[in-house]
């Protein structure tokens, strides 16, 4: 199982742990003070025992029968995952993506503060962008030495990602969000989680293909079945409006 580096959790777990996060923001907005973990299963989809599991690699959790308080675990999944301060986070690529993503006001709701936003493109360059201003990406480690962001979000296209991812590193950078489609060569000490819109609607469109081919199939064997029946409602008429056939064994009628 994926393991992170130097840590006993697998990176699963903390996967789910941020989705558990998710949903305990939305109850804590909604004042709701505790939460079953059958609750949890119903609206993440995530096993209740697969939920208790995740916990248990953090100590004790939850009260039986009573449930987990809903502030309570936020504040310590929120800690777990070491988002409970502020973290600078920069972004590269203030194209049509990095520019949705700067405006995109969950980032700060999570704690994920963006500092700053970098591009190559002189048209941008200078020109401000929510409430920042583009900077040169020329200037990256340079501003990066006081911004001190550890976490990148890489938006520029596959053939600037590698090069970019470079500059990234070697400014101080050790985790990336790469959105761009190519498999980043990062040193070892460096996180990087790929995010392929492309891909995830490739499988989706993988499933309905098969979906469809199901209901196809399944249309074919209806579609026979009926037939079948349609041809037994036609021989119950056909027998019924059928003259009666003589018996031949029957003795032929002496004249
Ligand atoms: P636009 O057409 O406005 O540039 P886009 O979303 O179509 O937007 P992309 O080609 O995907 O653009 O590029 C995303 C952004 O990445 C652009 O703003 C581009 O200027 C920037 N970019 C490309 N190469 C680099 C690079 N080497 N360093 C920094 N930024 C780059």
């Amino acid at each position: 199982m994926t393991q992170v580096p130097n840590s006993r959790v697998p990176v699963p777990t903390l996967e789910r742990l941020a989705t558990y996060l998710r949903l305990l923001h939305d109850l804590d907005q909604a004042h709701i003070e505790t939460v079953s973990s059958s609750e949890v299963e119903r609206q993440t989809g995530i096993n209740a025992a697969q939920f208790r599991k995740d916990l248990s690699y953090f100590g004790e959790f939850g009260k039986p029968g009573v449930g987990y308080n809903v502030p309570e675990l936020r504040q310590r999944i929120t800690r777990i995952l070491k988002i409970d301060r502020p973290k600078p986070v920069i972004l590269i690529g203030a194209g049509n993506l990095g520019s949705a993503l700067v405006g995109y006001p969950g980032l700060k709701e999570h704690q994920f503060e963006l500092v700053a936003v970098f591009d190559n493109n002189y048209g941008k360059i200078g020109r401000p962008l929510w409430n920042l201003v583009i900077q040169d990406i020329a200037r990256l480690k340079e501003l990066n030495d006081s911004l001190k962001a550890r976490i990148a979000i890489l938006a520029v296209p596959a053939s600037a990602a590698q090069d970019v991812c470079e500059r990234l590193v070697d400014a101080g950078i050790r985790a990336i969000l790469n959105f761009a489609p190519v498999l980043l060569r990062v040193p070892e000490g460096v996180y990087v989680r790929n995010v392929s819109f492309i891909q995830e609607l490739a499988v989706l469109s993988y499933h309905l293909s098969e979906e469809e081919e199901r209901e196809r199939q399944q249309n074919g064997h209806n579609q026979a079945d009926m037939a079948e029946s349609h041809l037994t409602t036609l021989a119950a008429y056909a027998a019924a409006v059928e003259p009666e056939v003589p018996d031949r064994t029957e003795a032929p009628i002496e004249s």
